[in-house]
């Protein structure tokens, strides 16, 4: 039974990341999509309301499951058995700094192996930030991420001053 885990801060999920998430699940028998609350960064949405996103997004998906994490990715890999890490690949620009975090990790955890699965063309340009910059300024995600997380956008614009 191979359980990977698919980290990153969701904020919030587009369907770049749930492409990955949706070819992942037919390659591992379990995935869990692990959102991290990440200290040093102030996420748009809190880390409940991103999991909650994500939850909504893979309900269809029986083997996928949604945590919030903090601290050491391989500490919580490893607490739930994970023996691969998931990570997405869009540019080159990805693969640098994706290729210091994996061999990082793999310092600290020989036993855990990072994989990457390239973003699908139609994704390849879409991020969160993208996301949240045209959401802000009022113009149209619809097609860029999943339809609940399109409601909670525009929430969260028309209730926050531009
Ligand atoms: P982080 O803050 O850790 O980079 P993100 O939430 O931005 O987290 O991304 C999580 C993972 O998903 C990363 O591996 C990232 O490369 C990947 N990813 C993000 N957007 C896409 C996309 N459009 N296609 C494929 N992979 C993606």
């Amino acid at each position: 039974m191979i359980v990977a885990i698919y980290p990153g801060s969701f904020d919030p999920i587009t369907n770049g990341h749930l492409d990955i998430i949706d070819r992942a699940r037919r390659i591992f028998d379990h995935l869990i999509v692990a959102v991290l609350q990440n200290p040093n960064k102030v996420p748009l949405f809190s880390a409940e309301e991103r999991k909650r996103m994500i939850e909504e997004a893979v309900a269809d998906f029986p083997n996928v499951e949604v945590e919030v994490f903090d601290g050491l990715l391989v500490h919580f890999a490893r607490s739930r058995g994970c023996r691969v890490i998931l990570r997405g690949l869009r540019a080159i620009s990805d693969y640098e700094y994706e290729t210091q975090i994996a061999l990082t990790n793999r310092k600290m955890a020989p036993e855990i192996e990072t994989v990457f699965l390239p973003t699908s063309t139609e994704y390849s340009y879409l991020n969160s930030t993208v996301v949240k910059e045209i959401a802000r300024f009022g113009g149209c995600v619809r097609g860029l991420v999943p339809p609940g997380v399109e409601r909670r956008l525009r929430e969260k614009f028309s209730s926050v001053s531009r």
